[in-house]
């Protein structure tokens, strides 16, 4: 049974989809202004993951992910530099989507950019408006809370506390995610803004009511949500430091909008520390991804490090922990590479490992199962590899058990992404031709050839299978 800890009812629940066979999920994205940092890449890979395994549990998956390409860093940015708001942001939504590929993190269904989707904005400011939830002062617009009776239950906070938004007490999460920096005027200072009124040299659009301006952050995440899910869906998820005051504006703007519940589960992924410390510039342990991978750390163990500490836990990155990342992928690597090979020897099993196996696949399932609990679900993926090692060395597993143990390294791999498996395209020439030789001295039944050859590519970690159709290859990085 799938469970997940819901941050609005503070417990673990059922999971339930709204409509059957399919999850609607939003997940708040990148402010396009730099390039993202590990911290960051935690919540996205954290995503990853959920989205993975919905799908690993034969949902199909509808996500959307908002690009905030219009704010107070970006247009300063772009000022900064003398350059359109456009051109400096299409340079780091590039680079935000090349660092995904590289965490070997899926594309999601849509990327909505804030600019593209301004009317959807006014029209939802309207709506607040026109049902009271909204007033103009000075040519913006702010959201009243005080009308809104049921601000604060997603944080827990009461509205009195509101005044102060601060939340979580004292955390890395201020530098992690943007916090929300409206600096004007409002009736009541928990209020916050909907619409901003252009300032002088800033790009603009036109809003609501009579003024030109753009939209505040928050409902941006509204708009392109509903517009792209409906106005009630299954999963949205975020850092904890979205919490307050972000996701608590979105149920606001939302739910007075539609009087409809606007999100069923709220998951929250716990913010990164890096050596033990919150990360800062100042400290020296602030690390973007392309930091990582130019003192050469390999994508995958970071995304393995990122994904291998259950996500509600406060995960403390540190260098070593990388390389031992990259020890423990190494190790699963070879395994795979080794049970690969191993299906030509063609012995039987001294004693079936079926069960073995098949434990391990319901132990990672009822552990995934358990709000993500990926502790345990590696746990059993690694039990399994000691006992079929130990299986191997001893000569008590034969092809079809180490056939099947593959089948479900690969099952698991689509959840975690941490082994890739290369496309035919990325074999380079002398590649194809060792391949081609040994298809020949199979075809020729010169045994001793092919099996050279085969220790050849595995070298490379090219691993191939031989089926009643002829030979097929895999690429393991
Ligand atoms: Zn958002």
């Amino acid at each position: 049974m799938l469970c997940f800890y819901n941050t609005l009812s503070r417990k673990k629940e059922k999971f339930s989809a709204l409509k059957k066979g399919i999850v609607k999920i939003y997940s708040c994205g990148p402010t396009v202004y730099d390039f993202a940092h590990i911290g960051n890449f935690r919540a996205y890979v954290f995503e990853d993951l959920l989205r993975r395994y919905l799908k690993y549990k034969g949902y199909r998956v509808l996500q959307v992910m908002n690009i905030t390409d219009v704010d107070d860093k970006t247009i300063a940015g772009a000022k900064r530099e003398g350059i359109k708001l456009s051109d400096f942001t299409k340079r780091y939504t590039d680079a935000f989507f090349e660092d995904l590929e590289k965490l070997n993190i899926e594309k999601v269904e849509e990327y909505p950019r804030a600019t593209e989707h301004i009317p959807e904005m006014v029209e939802l400011i309207k709506v607040l408006l026109k049902k009271g939830f909204a007033y103009e002062k000075d040519g913006s617009i702010y959201f009243q809370i005080s009308q809104f009776k049921e601000y604060g239950k997603l944080s827990g906070k009461p509205l009195s506390d509101t005044q102060r938004p601060t939340w979580p007490p004292s955390s890395a999460a201020g530098e992690q995610r943007r916090e929300d920096a409206d600096e004007y005027d409002k009736e009541n200072p928990a209020d916050f803004v909907l619409w901003k009124k252009a300032k002088e040299d800033e790009p603009s659009w036109p809003g609501p009511g009579k003024e030109r301006g753009r939209p505040g952050w928050h409902i941006e995440c509204s708009a392109m949500s509903m517009k792209y899910l409906g106005e009630s869906f299954d999963i949205h998820t975020g850092g904890e430091d979205n919490i307050f005051p972000h996701h608590e504006n979105e149920i606001a703007q939302s739910e007075a909008a539609t009087g409809k519940k606007f999100v069923n589960y709220w998951l929250h992924c716990k913010f990164l520390l890096v050596n033990n410390e919150k990360m800062s510039k100042s400290k020296g342990n602030f690390f973007t991804l392309r930091d990582l991978l130019e003192r050469g750390y390999d994508p995958l163990a970071i995304r393995f490090l990122l994904l291998s500490t259950h996500y509600r836990h406060s995960l403390n990155f540190t260098l070593d922990g990388l390389r031992q990342a990259k020890q423990t992928l190494k190790k699963l690597n070879d395994f795979y590479l080794n049970i690969k090979s191993y299906l030509h020897t063609g012995g039987a099993s001294k004693l079936s490992f079926k069960d073995r196996i098949r434990r391990a696949e319901e132990d990672f399932e009822k552990a995934m199962d358990d709000d993500l609990n990926i502790s345990s679900a590696l746990a059993a993926l690694f039990d399994l590899i000691k006992d079929i090692n130990k299986a191997i060395s001893e000569e008590r597993i034969g092809e079809s058990d180490l056939r099947e143990a593959a089948g479900l390294i690969e099952k698991i791999n689509s959840v975690l992404g941490i082994l890739k498996f290369d496309s035919p395209k990325e074999i380079d020439e002398e590649e194809r031709r060792l391949i081609e030789q040994r298809e020949e001295a199979r075809r020729k039944r010169d045994f001793e050839l092919a099996d050279r050859i085969r220790e050849e590519l595995k070298k490379r970690g090219i691993i191939l299978e031989d089926t009643k159709d002829g030979g097929r290859w895999k690429k393991v990085s």
